[in-house]
C-alpha cells in the first residue's frame, strides 16, 4: 500500500489525482501531517509525500530504522514539477515509485541514487542473474576501482565502465603503465590482486567474498517422458543433472523436447517451474541429429532414436551431461534429460536513429543504444547520440563511403558474441546499413530491428499530408545503380500516378539527374503539381519549400534534400501539401495530359 500524505490544497488535489490513478495501491492520510507521515511510515510499504524535502526529511529522521525494512519515500513539489525519490531508492522502490507519479502528474522524476543517476548499469539491471555481492561489486564500479571481468566464455553483456576489465587484459594494460616496471627493467611488476570481481559463469560455484556471478543463459536441458511422467520426476532427473554436472540452474534458458511431448503435463510444468520455455522439434529434426547414446524405446514411440540428447544438440552447442534416467524408488523411470551449453550467441541492433531531432529518437533505439556493447556507425551520427551511450562502450566509427566496412566490422563484433549496435539515420534499413550487414550476417547471430523515422516521413510531417495516398520512394544515386535502372523506376512511378520522395537527389558530381527525373514525372502531371523542398528536417538548419514541378529550381536542391513530388491530385491547401486519400477528387487525366502537353510548347 502506498500512503499519501498532504498538506495544502495542491498538495491535496494532486493526491486525489494518484488516488484515482492508482484506486487499490494507495491510503490518502488526512489531518496534519506530522502524526499521518508517523502512522503512514510503519502501516505503508511506500509513501509519497506533497511537501518539500526539508519539510519531509524533519518528519522521516526519527523513524528511520534500515534501508532494508524502511518504506521508500517520494516527495512532489508545491508545484506538482518534480518527484523525488527521497529514501528507499532501491529497496524501498523509491527510484521506480518516483518515475510512475511524475508519469501520472506530468512531472520530473528525480532520482539521486549513484548508480543510476550516473548511468552506470546496477549489476542487477543487465538482464541477467545475478548472485553474490551485488551491492559491494556495483559500488566498486562506481567509485572507479579497478573490477576484474572472469568470464568463462563471451557473452553479449551490455557495456561495461572501462575499469571493469578482462584479468589479462587488465594486468597487460597495468604492466605497460610506466612506473610499474619491476626493479630491473624487464620483468613486469606483480599486479596487485585486483579487489571486486565480476564472474560471468553456468558453474554452480559460490560467490567469494566481493564477487557478483552473473548468470548467462547457457544451458539447454533435453527432456524426454513416458505419458504422464510425474513433474517432480522430471525436475529431478534435471536437478540431477545439473547438480552433478557443477552447473547452476539459474543458466538454464530453456527446457527442449519432441513435438510429440509439447502438451505432456509433467514437462510442461516443470518448464513453467523453472521459469524457461519449452521448445520442441519434430522426430525428423531430431532423428537427423548426431547423438551418443542413440536407443530402440523412443524410436518406436515417438520415431526418433533421442529425445533428450538430440533435442539438447538441436541447436548445436557442446553436450555436458549425457543422456541420464530419472531414478525414483520402487519402479521404472519414466523422465530422462541432457544438458547442452550452446555457443553464445551474439546480438546484432539495426538501429534507426531518426532524422535528426533528439525527440525522434524512438525510446526503443535509445534502450538498444544503451544496450551495446559495440557501436558501429557513421562519425557524424556517432556524434548524435554519443551522451546516449553507457560509459564503457567500445565506439567503432568511420567517414562515409566504408559502408561495406561498417557492415562487415558490426556483423564480425557480433560473431564473437558481443553486443553490437550498428546505427543509421532516419530508418537503417532505408538506403541505409541493413542490408549490407544482414548480406554479410549468418544465422549464428541473434538479429534485432529497429525502426526509425525515414526522411520521407519527416518531411512529409514537415509539409503537411502529401503521402497520403500511394507513394514511393526512389534514390537517384547512380553510384550503385545503373542510370538505366533508376529511369525505368521513375518512368513506372510517373505512369502509375506515385506520389515519388526524391532520396540523394543531386550532389556536386551528380547533377543531371534530378532535372531529369522531373521532366519525366512532368510528361505526366501538370505543371503546377506541388513540390516540396525539405532540407536538414528537425535539424537546426532545417528548411522547407513548397513548389511546383514547374518552378522548381534544381540548384536549391543538395544532398541534405528530400524532395516530394505529388501525384494528379495533390493541391496546396493553405499553404500545406496535400494529397488526398481517394480518387474521388483526382482530375480528368486528359485534362492532365492535355495541360502537360501544352507545358511542353
Ligand atoms: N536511412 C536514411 C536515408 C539515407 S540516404 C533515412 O531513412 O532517412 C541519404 C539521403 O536521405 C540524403 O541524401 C537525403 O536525401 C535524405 N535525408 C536523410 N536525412 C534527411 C533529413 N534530416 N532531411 C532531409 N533529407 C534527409
Amino acid at each position: 500500500m502506498i500512503g499519501l500524505i498532504s498538506a495544502t490544497a495542491a498538495g491535496a488535489a494532486a493526491s486525489e489525482r494518484l488516488a484515482a490513478a492508482w484506486p487499490d495501491r494507495v491510503r490518502v492520510y488526512e489531518g496534519p501531517v506530522g502524526p499521518s507521515v508517523q502512522r503512514a511510515f510503519g502501516e505503508c510499504t511506500q509513501l509519497v509525500c506533497f511537501l518539500a524535502t526539508g519539510a519531509t526529511v524533519r518528519l522521516l529522521a526519527p523513524l528511520l530504522a534500515d534501508k532494508a525494512s524502511d518504506p521508500g519515500v517520494v516527495c512532489v513539489d508545491e508545484a506538482g514539477r518534480f518527484a523525488v525519490s527521497l529514501v528507499g531508492g532501491h529497496g524501498g522502490g523509491a527510484n521506480a515509485l518516483a518515475h510512475e507519479v511524475a508519469e501520472v502528474l506530468g512531472a520530473q522524476p528525480v532520482v539521486t541514487t549513484a548508480t543510476d543517476a550516473v548511468g552506470i548499469p546496477g549489476l542487477d539491471t543487465l538482464g541477467l542473474p545475478v548472485e553474490g555481492d551485488v551491492a559491494g561489486v556495483s559500488r566498486a564500479v562506481l567509485d572507479g576501482e579497478r573490477v576484474e571481468l572472469a568470464a568463462d566464455f563471451a557473452w553479449p553483456l551490455p557495456a561495461l565502465p572501462p575499469q571493469v576489465r578482462g584479468g589479462d587484459a587488465a594486468r597487460a594494460d597495468d604492466a605497460a603503465q610506466p612506473g610499474t616496471q619491476g626493479a630491473g627493467g624487464s620483468e613486469a611488476a606483480p599486479t596487485p590482486p585486483a579487489g571486486a570481481r565480476i564472474r560471468v559463469t553456468d558453474r554452480a560455484l559460490e560467490p567469494a567474498v566481493r564477487e557478483a556471478v552473473l548468470r548467462p543463459p547457457s544451458l539447454v536441458v533435453g527432456v524426454g517422458a513416458s505419458k504422464g511422467a510425474p513433474v517432480d520426476e522430471v525436475l529431478d532427473v534435471i536437478g540431477a543433472a545439473l547438480a552433478d554436472a557443477g552447473l547452476s540452474p539459474r543458466s538454464v534458458a530453456r527446457l527442449a523436447t519432441v513435438d510429440a511431448k509439447a502438451e505432456e503435463p509433467g514437462i510442461v510444468e516443470a518448464a513453467a517451474r523453472l521459469g524457461v520455455p519449452l521448445v520442441t522439434y519434430s522426430s525428423e529434426r531430431l532423428a537427423a541429429v548426431d547423438v551418443p547414446n542413440p536407443s530402440d524405446a523412443p524410436l518406436a514411440a515417438v520415431g526418433t532414436p533421442s529425445v533428450a540428447e538430440a533435442a539438447a544438440l538441436a541447436e548445436g552447442g557442446e553436450l555436458l551431461v549425457p543422456k541420464r534416467k530419472s531414478a525414483p524408488e520402487g519402479r521404472a523411470a519414466m523422465a530422462t534429460c541432457a544438458v547442452v551449453r550452446r555457443a553464445p550467441r551474439g546480438r546484432l541492433a539495426v538501429v534507426g536513429l531518426g532524422p535528426g531531432a533528439r525527440d525522434l529518437v524512438t525510446p526503443r533505439a535509445k534502450d538498444e543504444l544503451r544496450r551495446a556493447a559495440v557501436l558501429v556507425g557513421l562519425d557524424q551520427y556517432v556524434d548524435q547520440i554519443r551522451d546516449l551511450l553507457r560509459p564503457g562502450t567500445v565506439i567503432l566509427e568511420s567517414g562515409l563511403g566504408a559502408e561495406e566496412e561498417r557492415a562487415r566490422t558490426a556483423v564480425a563484433e557480433a560473431r564473437k558474441g558481443q553486443a553490437v549496435a550498428l546505427i543509421g539515420s532516419g530508418d537503417a534499413g532505408v538506403y541505409a546499413m541493413a542490408s549490407p550487414a544482414l548480406a554479410e550476417a549468418s544465422d549464428d547471430i541473434d538479429v534485432v530491428g529497429v525502426p526509425g523515422v525515414t526522411a520521407a516521413l519527416a518531411a512529409g510531417a514537415l509539409l503537411g499530408a502529401p503521402l497520403g495516398h500511394d507513394h514511393v520512394s526512389i534514390s537517384l544515386s547512380d553510384l550503385h545503380t545503373p542510370w538505366e535502372v533508376i529511369e525505368r523506376r521513375v518512368r513506372a512511378a510517373a505512369e502509375a500516378d506515385l506520389v515519388v520522395t526524391f532520396y540523394n537527389p543531386r550532389s556536386r558530381g551528380r547533377d543531371w539527374q534530378l532535372p531529369k527525373a522531373l521532366a519525366m514525372l512532368a510528361e505526366h502531371r501538370a505543371p503546377r503539381t506541388p513540390v516540396g523542398v525539405v532540407r536538414n528536417a528537425s535539424r537546426a538548419d532545417e528548411s522547407v519549400r513548397l513548389t511546383t514541378l514547374a518552378a522548381l529550381d534544381p540548384a536549391t536542391v543538395d544532398m541534405m534534400t528530400v524532395v516530394t513530388v505529388g501525384n494528379t491530385a495533390t493541391r496546396e491547401i493553405a499553404g500545406r501539401m496535400v494529397t488526398p486519400r481517394g480518387y474521388r477528387w483526382q482530375q480528368d487525366p486528359d485534362t492532365v495530359a492535355a495541360e502537360a502537353v501544352e507545358a511542353q510548347r
